[in-house]
């Protein structure tokens, strides 16, 4: 694997310099580009990694997929009446196909998706951004993982869009709580700072059955995990998803802090960390990283 990692890291380093690092927020804007990590996880928790893989990163996008899971385990089957599982083909901050389904998001991991998603949390906990904290630190056995405030707080400040459909979704009665609450909450989640080595840890029991290696226990049902790990591969990658299965082959989840989790069921998860953004806000470097894994390796699930 140490040798596998080294000749994937030599390939696509010279990339570095290319892309774009998200500039929506100055936080994110001054993010150093020239930064590349890559981490794997095996189904009992050994690490392997290799480059900037214990920088600390914004998780942004990713953390959707640890809400899904923290609302998987409330509400089961029932949360489907409320969010869909087809992958949108639009960017992940789309409005449009939001009135033309009435307030019903495509999937839980376009940002719509995700606040729905976020306001059945909120349901749930007193304090939701503490409890998808706390779930965090428990599956990466990392106590120290903690929301970066000022790139919430900037998120926050410049919530318009995201605003819009978290309040077109109340007006068709798909929203419970407070909006301004909800993305208060959602704005935290996504300014979660995790490294690598952390986020392939987390995901772990996505490539185990439901089973966490690190937090020592099931988190998912093996047909939750199933069925998480179909929304990636058909969702994750927004509206690179098509190409993204093509090439990798495999469940992921990227962010626009630079980082993507990807699943090789029962065997690994990995996640690659390098902030410069392809045109549709995926890592440059990560979606270049995982497409030399998979040739190189056998790892597709097609
Ligand atoms: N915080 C970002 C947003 O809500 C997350 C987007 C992403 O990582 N794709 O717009």
């Amino acid at each position: 694997m140490n040798t596998l990692l080294q000749d994937i890291y030599e390939e696509v380093k010279p990339m570095l310099g290319t892309g774009k690092v998200a500039d929506y927020i100055p936080a994110l804007a001054s993010v150093n580009p020239h930064q590349f990590g890559i981490a794997v996880c095996d189904t009992k928790g050994e690490i392997t990694s290799i480059g900037d893989a214990k920088v600390p990163f914004s998780i942004q996008s990713i953390s959707k997929v640890f809400n899904l899971v923290l609302a998987i385990n409330y509400y089961g089957e029932e949360m489907w009446e409320r969010v869909g599982c087809e992958p949108s083909g639009l960017p992940f901050n789309s409005l449009v196909q939001l009135e033309y389904e009435n307030g019903i998001p495509r999937n839980p991991f376009i940002n719509a998706g995700a606040l729905v998603v976020s306001d059945m949390v909120q349901s749930r906990f007193a304090s939701p951004y503490i409890a998808m904290r706390d779930f965090v630190r428990r599956l990466s056995c990392n106590k120290n993982i903690v929301v970066n405030k000022v790139v919430a707080e900037s998120e926050y400040e410049h919530r318009a869009k995201n605003a819009a459909m978290a309040y077109l979704m109340k007006s068709y009665g798909n929203f419970e709580n407070e909006v301004e609450d909800v993305l208060r909450n959602y704005f935290h989640n996504c300014a979660l700072e995790m490294n690598c080595e952390d986020l392939a840890r987390a995901t772990s029991f996505l490539a185990n059955s439901g089973m966490s290696s690190c937090a020592n226990g099931k988190i998912l049902s093996p047909l939750q995990t199933k069925q998480v790990n179909a929304l990636l591969a058909t969702s994750g990658m927004y509206d690179e998803a098509g190409s993204f299965a093509f090439k990798v082959g495999l469940p992921g989840k990227s962010g626009v802090g630079g980082g993507i989790v990807a699943v090789v069921p029962r065997r690994f998860s990995i996640c690659v960390f390098s902030p410069a953004l392809n045109s549709v806000g995926n890592s440059q470097l990560g979606v270049a990283a995982l497409t030399s894994l998979s040739e190189r390796i056998n790892w597709s699930i097609y």
